[in-house]
């Protein structure tokens, strides 16, 4: 088990998040929240644009990949790269 502080499982470090400038979630795009196997990730109806709603990411990358904007980013952490 990998020493992780507890405060990296808080919405607020979440590891994987979204520019809602790029994010076209609000024009139908829902590929980041299709792929996530995880089913981690939602779209914000206040927003209309997606975030990650649950923090057990695996890292498995195809939402950072397969997003048509470029808008999610992984942050990988330290001790997994
Ligand atoms: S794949 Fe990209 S543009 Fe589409 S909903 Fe996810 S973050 Fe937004
Ligand atoms: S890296 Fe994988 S598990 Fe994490 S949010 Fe993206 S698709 Fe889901």
């Amino acid at each position: 088990m990998a020493l992780v502080p507890r405060e990296a499982h808080l919405r607020t470090s979440a590891p994987v998040t979204i520019d809602e400038d790029k994010c076209i979630a609000d024009k139908g795009c829902t590929v980041c929240i299709d792929v996530c196997p995880m089913d981690l990730l939602a779209i914000d109806p206040e927003t209309g644009k997606a975030f990650m709603k649950f923090d057990e990411c695996w890292y498995c990358m195809p939402c950072e990949k397969d997003c048509p904007t470029g808008a999610v980013h992984v942050a990988i952490p330290y001790l997994l790269r």
